[in-house]
This record gives structure tokens, C-alpha cells and sequence, in this order.
């Protein structure tokens, strides 16, 4: 089955609507990267909604021992009502794809939907993936060299001050460390120098 993107309503959904995911602008590609779909996916319609209004059965998912046919019908009641207005439905589906979280409504597309939308871009996906794992890489780097900073910063001065040298250039080497690694992480984001 064919679904037809919402005419866009955010700059994310514009950005997919208009096909500029597609690879052929690898900065644009860069910028989007998970955070910002997280970002983005947070402020979505389902986010505001009240749970005790669907206490019986969550709208975006099929209930234990539900019926195909109930929950089809629920279902398109779901994108029907909440996604297909939701401002942030094409991050929705993209961070929806990049996870690989087909189970339920997601993005405004059922299952079905999300698994032949990943089948149709796997290429790109695989590429996409391939960058939030290197960004997670990056991010975890710069944490360990933080705390390796705090630890050679926060060493009992008393205890070592006959190495006070040795301790002031290991906290500049720490130091230098995390400048050269967010100086890295910045220039390869189109980010002038930290
Ligand atoms: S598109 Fe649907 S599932 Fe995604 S954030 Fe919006 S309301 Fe929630």
C-alpha cells in the first residue's frame, strides 16, 4: 500500500517532503541527525495527550488478545485523528525508521507501512545509522575525556604536592584533550572552532 506524505507542517516534515533526506545533501543529512529528531518527535501530539483518556487500550498499540479487525479499525482511527495532524510526523517516521521501532502507529503509519518504507530507503537508513552511531561514539569520547578532566582536576592537592608539576600538565593534557575532541566534533558539524 502506498501512503502518501502530509503536506508538511514543519521544517522537518518539509525537509522530508521534499525529498532532502535522499543523500544527495549530506550536510542537510548531518544536521538532522537523532538529537534533533528526538528533539522534535518530544513535542509531538501524542506527547500532550491525556493517559487517562485511553485507559482501556493505548491508541498506538494493538491490546493483548485484540482482534486484527479491532485493532485495524483503531488504528486508522489513531492516524486518522492524531498523526496526520501532528506537526512533527515525518520525524516521527524518520526517527521511527532509524530505530528499526515498527511495532504500533508510528509517524502516522502502521506497521505494515513502516517496515516497506525501510525497505524501500535501506540504503539510506544504513547510512543514517551509520552516522547517530558514529555521533554516539563522539558524545561517549567527549564524556570520558570530561571525566578525566574532573578526576585529574579534583586529585588531593596536600597528598601530591611534590607533584605538583606532574599534576598540573596532566590536568592541561586532559584539558587539551577535550578542546581537540569538541574542536573535531564541531568543524566536522560545519561548526567554526570551539
Ligand atoms: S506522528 Fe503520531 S506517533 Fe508520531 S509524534 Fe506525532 S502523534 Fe505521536
Amino acid at each position: 500500500m502506498t501512503t502518501t506524505l502530509p503536506e508538511p507542517t514543519h521544517e522537518l516534515d518539509a525537509m522530508l517532503h521534499h525529498n532532502s533526506l535522499d543523500g544527495s545533501n549530506p550536510g542537510l543529512a548531518e544536521s538532522l541527525r537523532r538529537p534533533l529528531l528526538r528533539a522534535a518527535v518530544a513535542t509531538g501530539t501524542c506527547t500532550r495527550l491525556d493517559p487517562s483518556t485511553f485507559r482501556d487500550a493505548d491508541p498506538f498499540f494493538r491490546a493483548e488478545g485484540e482482534s486484527t479487525e479491532s485493532w485495524h479499525s483503531r488504528r486508522q482511527d489513531t492516524i486518522k485523528s492524531l498523526c496526520r495532524s501532528c506537526p512533527v510526523a515525518a520525524a516521527c517516521e524518520e526517527l521511527t525508521l532509524r530505530d528499526r521501532n515498527y511495532d504500533g502507529v508510528r509517524g502516522g503509519l502502521t506497521e505494515d507501512e513502516l517496515r516497506s518504507r525501510a525497505r524501500q530507503q535501506s540504503k539510506r537508513l544504513t547510512a543514517a545509522r551509520t552516522a547517530d552511531t558514529h555521533l554516539a561514539n563522539q558524545e561517549e569520547e567527549i564524556l570520558r575525556a570530561y571525566r578525566h578532566l574532573n578526576r585529574a582536576c579534583a586529585v588531593n592537592s596536600d597528598r601530591y604536592k611534590a607533584s605538583a608539576p606532574k599534576r598540573m600538565a596532566a590536568v592541561a593534557a586532559a584539558r587539551s584533550n577535550v578542546h581537540r575532541l569538541r574542536t573535531a566534533r564541531r568543524q566536522e558539524n560545519g561548526w567554526a572552532a570551539a
